[in-house]
C-alpha cells in the first residue's frame, strides 16, 4: 500500500479522496492554485504544494507542475478525482515514466474510451448494445445526409472527441442536417481540437441510465447495478438516484453482467461507467467514463462500500475487497448536485458565503468543500456541493431530501437549491416518471428558461 498520495483536483472532490486516503492511514498531499490558497482541501491534506495560477490551464492542468509537487513531496500515486487530468491518457502515461502510480485504468483503457467511435467499437464487439447509427465517423455532409435518410429522422451528429455536453447537435429533419452537420463539427474543433463527428439515431423519450463498473485489473470485474441521471439541463446531470426506478431487478443483472463480462474482457482497473440510454425496455450503450463520476455517492450509499478506497486498494496492487456475489442493493439514494448559479439563466454566481450550514442526521450525506467566509473563486466549475440521502425506499428517500434541503443554509451567493425544492413538489419526480428531456421542458415551462 502506498504510503502518501497527491490528489489531483479540488473542492468537493478533492475532500473526498483525502477522507478515503486518511482512512486507510495514507498520507495526502493538496495542490491547489493562487485562487484557492485558503480553500478547504488545502486546509484538510497533511501536506499542501501551489501549482501555479489562477487559470486551470496553468496550475490543475499542468502536468510538469503536478509531477514536481510528487517529486518535492515524495507522494507515489496521484488521484486525478474528476474532470482536470482524469482523463487524459497522456498523463497518464507521463505518471508512469516518472515511476508514479495513477489511481485509476491504464493510459490505453482511457485513449480507447475517450474517443467516442473507438469506444462504441470496442463495445460492440464485447457485446454491450449501441445506439443503432454510422458505422465509424462521417466526413462529409453528403455522407451524413445519405444516412440520415436511410435511418430515419431524428438523429443526432457527435463529435467523436465531445464531452460535458457540448459538440452534439440534433437534426429534427433532412433541413437541419447541414446547420447540425457543420456546428457540431466547428464545436469538437474548438473545444476538443478534433473535428470528427459520426451520427447516431435520436432516441425521442429515453432515460440515461448508467452502470457503475470496478475491475481489478487483473480479469476480474464487477457491476454495482445502475444509477438514473435522466434529470438533466443541457445534458448536464442535476438530480441522479439509484436504483433507477425504471429498471427491475432481471434488466439490472442482465445488462450488469454484460457490463462486468466486458470489463473482465479487457482486463480493466478500477471504477468506470459505462453510459446507455434505455428505452422501451432497450439499453443503447452511448460511452464510457474512465473515473470516479461525481454522482458515484449514491451508489456507495445503496451498497455500503467506499469506491475511492477500492481505486486507491486495486491501484497498489491488492484485490477488490468485494465479488459480484457480495454487493446487494439495500434502499435507495438521491443526489442533488448544488451549484452557485442564479436561476433562472443558471448563470454562474461566484462570490463570498457569508453563512453555511449543512444538514445531517440519518441517512444523509453533504460533500462539500464550503465554510462561512470561504469565497467561491470564479474560475472554476460551479458545482459548490453534493447533497445525497439515503432510505429504506424510494418515498422514504424523497422525504429525507425535502427534510434535509429545508436545513442547508448556503448564504451570499445564489444556488441551485430552489430548483430542487420545486421539483420535489412534482408529481412526475415523486413517482420517477421521467426521461431525459422531462426537466429541459418543466424548466421551459415554470421558469421560462430555454
Ligand atoms: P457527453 O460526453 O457530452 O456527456 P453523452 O454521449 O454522454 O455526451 O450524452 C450526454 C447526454 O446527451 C445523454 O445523457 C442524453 O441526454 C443525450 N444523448 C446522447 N446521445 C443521444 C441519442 N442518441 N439520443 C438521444 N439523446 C442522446
Amino acid at each position: 500500500m502506498f504510503n502518501k498520495i497527491l490528489i489531483a483536483n479540488r473542492g468537493e472532490i478533492a475532500l473526498r479522496v483525502i477522507r478515503a486516503a486518511r482512512e486507510m492511514g495514507i498520507g495526502t498531499v493538496a495542490v491547489h492554485s493562487t485562487a484557492d490558497s485558503d480553500a478547504m482541501h488545502v486546509r484538510m491534506a497533511d501536506e499542501s504544494v501551489c501549482v501555479g495560477p489562477p487559470s486551470s490551464m496553468q496550475s490543475y492542468l499542468s502536468i510538469p507542475a503536478i509531477i514536481a509537487a510528487c517529486e518535492i513531496t515524495g507522494a507515489e500515486a496521484i488521484h486525478p478525482g474528476y474532470g482536470f487530468l482524469s482523463e487524459n491518457a497522456n498523463f497518464v502515461q507521463i505518471v508512469q515514466d516518472h515511476g508514479l502510480t495513477f489511481i485509476g485504468p491504464t493510459a490505453e483503457h482511457i485513449r480507447v474510451m475517450g474517443d467516442k467511435i473507438t469506444a462504441k467499437d470496442t463495445m460492440k464487439k464485447l457485446g454491450v448494445p449501441c445506439v443503432p447509427g454510422s458505422a465509424g465517423g462521417v466526413a462529409t455532409l453528403e455522407e451524413a445526409k445519405a444516412l440520415g435518410a436511410e435511418m430515419g429522422y431524428p438523429v443526432i451528429i457527435k463529435a467523436t472527441a465531445g464531452g460535458g455536453g457540448k459538440g452534439m447537435k440534433v437534426a429534427e429533419t433532412a433541413n437541419d442536417m447541414e446547420r447540425a452537420f457543420q456546428t457540431a463539427r466547428a464545436e469538437g474543433k474548438s473545444n476538443f481540437g478534433n473535428d470528427e463527428v459520426y451520427i447516431e439515431k435520436y432516441l425521442t423519450t429515453p432515460r440515461h441510465i448508467e452502470i457503475q463498473v470496478f475491475g481489478d485489473g487483473k480479469g476480474r470485474a464487477v457491476h454495482l447495478g445502475e444509477r438514473d441521471c435522466s434529470l438533466q439541463r443541457r445534458h448536464q446531470k442535476v438530480f441522479e438516484e439509484a436504483p433507477g426506478p425504471a429498471i427491475s431487478p432481471e434488466e439490472r443483472a442482465r445488462i450488469g453482467k454484460v457490463c462486468a463480462d466486458a470489463m473482465a474482457d479487457i482486463n480493466y482497473i478500477g471504477a468506470g461507467t459505462i453510459e446507455f440510454l434505455y428505452e422501451k425496455g432497450e439499453f443503447y450503450f452511448i460511452e464510457m467514463n474512465t473515473r470516479l463520476q461525481v454522482e458515484h455517492p449514491v451508489t456507495e450509499a445503496i451498497f455500503g462500500v467506499d469506491l475511492v478506497r477500492e481505486q486507491i486498494r486495486v491501484a497498489s496492487g491488492m484485490d477488490m475487497s468485494f465479488q459480484q456475489e457480495d454487493l446487494q442493493i439495500n434502499g435507495h439514494s438521491i443526489e442533488v448536485r448544488i451549484n452557485a448559479e442564479k436561476l433562472p439563466n443558471f448563470s454562474p454566481c461566484p462570490g463570498r458565503i457569508t453563512q453555511y450550514h449543512a444538514p445531517g442526521g440519518l441517512g444523509v450525506r453533504m460533500d462539500s468543500a464550503l465554510y462561512d467566509g470561504y469565497s467561491i473563486p470564479p474560475y472554476y466549475d460551479s458545482l459548490i456541493g453534493k447533497l445525497i440521502v439515503h432510505g429504506r425506499d424510494r418515498p422514504e428517500a424523497l422525504a429525507r431530501l425535502h427534510r434535509a434541503l429545508g436545513e442547508l443554509i448556503v448564504d451570499g451567493v445564489d444556488t441551485t437549491v430552489p430548483l430542487f425544492h420545486a421539483l420535489l413538489a412534482e408529481p412526475d419526480v415523486l413517482s420517477g416518471d421521467y426521461n431525459i428531456h422531462w426537466l429541459e421542458h418543466w424548466l421551459e415551462t415554470n421558469l421560462g428558461n430555454a
